[in-house]
């Protein structure tokens, strides 16, 4: 039988793994992508992608083929409090970008299949075994890759398997988005505050919005679950639900949760996490997507030199990769934990988003801090 042989396997074909097969194959290592849904892939997601972010598009050449695909641009972000008050800023530099899930699956995979060292193999689930040596059973043929990248998401068994998993959070925030066909209404991401839960709304093209709800179970008990949900945490908001009716709905509402995961490390011998599957705060801040290509820009910068090599110490490198990672998601973490912090008392919500309006450069320089 012809033995088949991968450098690098990615359990996992979503955004992170797709960024990071990208980056392995364009520097010519063997790379194969095992994706369990077919594509293009769908996600509960809010759908913005920050200017950071877009940049890292532009770096990994993804962003070319995502221009090809319906999206919207948003220029800055805006806050609208319980009792109406409003604070907005522009980005200092560049433009996010809104895009559909679906989309920017379509986009990514397009990108990925002009690698001819890079193979993707979609609608079954991996089997692996994950010791010293990580094996993956590819159709009775077992395959040994120099690495092994778990992106499977919030909610990875790699991680677990791997023993990277840290002890479970307290806070069990969820989240549900819901597409409307509605004329987007502004070029801000707009953030709405209630009582425990948020609405966020992204531009996702000339004609429609993303509606991301997002709530912390402990302040907030959505009436009704199921189908029912999303139209439950909507009520919350009237502003907001004047603005789209249920028949501009578009889709079925998708939910995602508990968004907290926490891990010790990113790496374990020859196993590397990356995307929400290396750790995951809230979506709040915007930044999953943007973290996840920016990590690949780092696998490619620290890790992706040895792999290329023979008998170098991966394991030394994963060190360093793992200490480059706690950098750029220490201020993520800490920026995420900023705005959740104001949000546990309503009347400072109010109060901040009265000082964001009366100093917006604070406002952007904030924003700036965010994306680093
Ligand atoms: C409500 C909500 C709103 C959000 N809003 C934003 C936002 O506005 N902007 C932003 O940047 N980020 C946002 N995020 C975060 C963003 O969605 C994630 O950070 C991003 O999807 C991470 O990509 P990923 O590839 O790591 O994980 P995923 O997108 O979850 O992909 C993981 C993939 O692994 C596959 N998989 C799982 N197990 C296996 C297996 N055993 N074998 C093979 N395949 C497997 C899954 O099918 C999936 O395709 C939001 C998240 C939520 C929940």
């Amino acid at each position: 039988m012809h033995e088949k042989y991968y450098d690098v396997i990615i359990i996992g074909g979503g955004p992170a793994g797709l960024f990071a097969g990208i980056v392995c194959a364009r520097n010519n290592l063997k790379t194969l992508i095992l994706e369990k849904q077919a594509y293009p892939i769908d996600k509960a997601c809010g759908e913005g992608i920050m200017p950071t972010g877009v940049e890292h598009l532009r770096e990994l050449g993804i962003a070319p083929f995502v221009e090809k695909y319906p999206y919207h641009y948003f220029k800055g972000i805006r806050y609208i409090s319980g009792k109406g008050r409003t604070a907005e800023a522009n980005f200092a530099e560049g433009s996010g970008w809104g895009i559909q899930r679906v989309v920017f699956s379509s986009a990514l995979l397009e990108c990925a299949a002009t690698l001819s060292n890079l193979e993707i193999r979609a609608g079954a689930s991996a089997v692996y075994t994950l010791g010293e040596n990580p094996k993956v059973n590819l159709n009775n043929t077992v395959l040994c890759p120099k690495l092994l990248i778990g992106a499977d998401g919030l909610h990875s068994q790699v991680r677990k398997l791997a023993n990277l998993e840290a002890l479970f959070p307290k806070l069990k925030r969820w989240g549900v988005r819901q597409h409307f066909n509605v004329e987007p209404w502004s070029v801000f991401v707009e953030i709405y505050w209630g009582p425990g839960l948020e609405a966020y709304v992204t531009p996702v093209s000339v004609s429609s919005v993303n509606v991301s709800l997002l709530w912390d179970a402990k302040r907030y008990k959505p009436e009704h679950g199921g189908k029912k949900l999303f139209a439950s945490l909507l009520k919350e908001f009237p502003e907001l639900q004047e603005r789209i009716n249920k028949e501009d709905v578009m889709d079925e509402s998708m939910a995602a949760g508990p968004l907290y995961q926490k891990t010790w490390s990113v790496a374990n011998g020859k196993i590397l996490l990356i995307g929400d599957a290396a750790g995951f705060f809230d979506p709040i801040t915007g930044e999953g997507i943007s973290l996840a290509a920016k990590q690949a820009l780092l696998l490619e910068k620290i890790v992706i030199p040895i792999l290329q090599k023979k008998n170098e110490n991966l394991e030394k490198r994963l060190a360093e990769y793992s200490r480059e990672f706690t950098q750029i998601y220490r201020p993520y973490h800490a920026m995420t934990r900023l705005v959740l912090l104001f949000r546990l008392w309503p009347k400072l919500t109010d109060r901040v988003i009265q000082v964001l309006h009366s100093f917006p450069a604070l406002f952007q320089k904030l924003l700036s801090v965010n994306m680093r």
